[in-house]
């Protein structure tokens, strides 16, 4: 035996063994990062929900250094570089985009998802946590009607649900080099922009891309769409994908889902929707009749952390035929024999681009365990509601609105007839950014800019709509002093 190398390793074990901090350090620190936790929640209301950024040089000039520093340290650093600058879109106060939340529990799973770090991509290596995903994807599947047969996988979002859904169209529907410049993609100017990205990353950018017009309520105006479909196939062409919304991030419309449905069944082609956004306020009674046909579609992609309020990380994507999503997914490799050999379950690393991956199906069950649907299917509500209310009360306050909201977004501008309306809702949304008690974001719908009102935080309430009347209300005020 060599004495050195023995000594060596040794010496090795002990250095590399603060690695497993003991149970007094893990309480420590556990406790250290809850009474931070803590302090981020009981506060949040007082805080303002965007804090616009300052030039910032701590993350250029500290670097990571060969000694440990302490918990504390870091959590300064935390606190001071980090969590209270910019948006916080934790906060009932973020209105803009779309946000959705984080409730606690997604944290809780998160938690005991690392340190099991059960291996969640593939069913030979992590069958119950497999198990528990794919059941997940079953029951979102059986919220939208799709029969079984139907296969999905939970991503890290929207954006990647999008690319998989895509991707799977584009091999289902055969697009080679041979057709692909006479294969046609219908969606419209508001259709989300990870569809373009999609698009671009699935080799598809050579595909004819045609916008369909909107009708007033800004949904796809389907006598255009199915015009399109007639005028490209008499031309020779190859219309081969559809993509509808189900929310649209802009307005918040929803398409008529049933008509396009038809549309694409009758030519052929691949029906996506993405319902990244609204997709679960199917859960809500009162709002079920929006989608209708909804399983008319081939493919869908629905965010659990936007509208189930679940902390960013998690999408999905379904394909009502599975074996076109596995057929676009799968792999094989050598070092993989024994898990392809004892497949009998659908493996998330067959269905979708990743290999090891986060277990991010822990989160999802443990909230929809702990909490059960109903204060989900309340909250959803609820937020649809608000949008209403407040819909009513800024047009009462001299706002022009747009289209009344069918799920829980909507879109308003400050009427004025002394300036230019895009001047002056511009400098609106500066003086709103600049106060930061609540956060609305804006767009520009064909060249005139208008504020959104996106209420999907699982901590927006009624509070939070009233204070941001008062907060447009002040920025009005401002406004006017400065630009009348
Ligand atoms: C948010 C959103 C996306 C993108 O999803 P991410 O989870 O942000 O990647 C796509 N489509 C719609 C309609 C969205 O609202």
């Amino acid at each position: 035996m060599n004495a050195e190398l023995l000594s060596k390793i040794n010496k090795l074990e002990k250095e590399a063994m603060v690695l497993e901090p003991n149970k007094n350090q893990r309480d420590e620190w556990l406790l250290q990062v809850q009474t931070y936790c803590d302090k981020f929640i009981d506060n949040i209301d007082i805080n303002k929900t965007f804090i616009k950024d300052l030039p910032d040089n701590f993350f250029k000039t500290s670097n990571i250094k060969d000694d440990p520093e302490n918990l504390k340290t870091c959590l300064d650093i935390l606190e001071k570089h980090v969590d209270y600058i910019g948006l916080n879109p934790a906060s009932g106060g973020h209105m803009g985009y779309i946000p959705g939340g984080g409730i606690y529990t997604t944290a809780l799973g998160d938690f005991m998802a690392d340190i099991t770090n059960r291996y969640a991509g593939i069913f030979f290596g992590g069958p119950g946590a497999v198990r528990m995903e794919n059941m997940l994807i079953d029951w979102t599947a059986k919220l939208i009607n799709y029969p079984k047969g139907a296969l999905g996988n939970l991503t890290s979002g929207g954006s990647i649900a999008n690319l998989i859904a895509i991707t799977t169209a584009r091999d289902a529907k055969n697009i080679k080099s041979h057709n692909i410049t006479k294969s046609v993609i219908y969606m419209t100017s508001h259709t989300h922009h990870c569809v373009d990205k999609a698009i671009r990353i699935a080799g598809l950018s050579e595909t004819i891309i045609r916008r369909i017009p909107l009708d007033k309520s800004f949904r796809i105006d389907t006598d255009a769409l199915e015009q399109l479909l007639k005028d490209d196939k008499s031309a020779g062409l190859n219309p081969f994908l559809v993509v509808a919304t189900i929310g649209t991030t802009d307005v918040g419309a929803v398409d008529n889902i049933e008509k396009i449905g038809k549309l694409t069944k009758a030519y052929d082609t691949w029906f996506h929707i993405d319902a990244a956004y609204g997709g679960y306020f199917i859960l809500v009674d009162e709002l079920k009749e929006r989608f209708k046909g909804v399983e008319s579609s081939d493919s869908l992609v629905i965010d659990p952390h936007k509208s189930l309020f679940l902390s960013y990380g998690t999408g999905i994507v379904l394909v009502k035929d599975g074996k076109k999503l596995h057929e676009s997914h799968y792999y094989k490799a050598n070092y993989m024999k024994d898990a392809i050999a004892n497949a009998t379950v659908p493996s998330p690393a067959d269905l979708s681009p990743e290999l090891t991956k986060h277990f991010r199906g822990l989160r999802f069950w443990l909230s929809l365990k702990l909490f059960g649907l109903k204060p989900f299917k309340a909250g959803l509500l609820e937020k649809h509601l608000l949008c209403k209310y407040f819909h009513s009360a800024i047009e009462s306050r001299g706002f022009i609105v747009g289209p009344k909201p069918e799920l829980s977004v909507c879109i308003y501008k400050y009427k004025t007839s002394q300036i230019d309306s895009n001047a002056f809702n511009e400098r609106l949304v500066e003086n709103i950014h600049a106060d930061g008690r609540v956060f609305v974001s804006s767009t520009t719908i064909d060249g005139e800019i208008w504020l959104r009102m996106a209420i999907l935080a699982f901590r927006t309430h009624k509070y939070h709509i009233d204070k941001c009347i008062d907060m447009l209300m002040d920025g009005v005020e401002k406004t006017k002093l400065e630009l009348y």
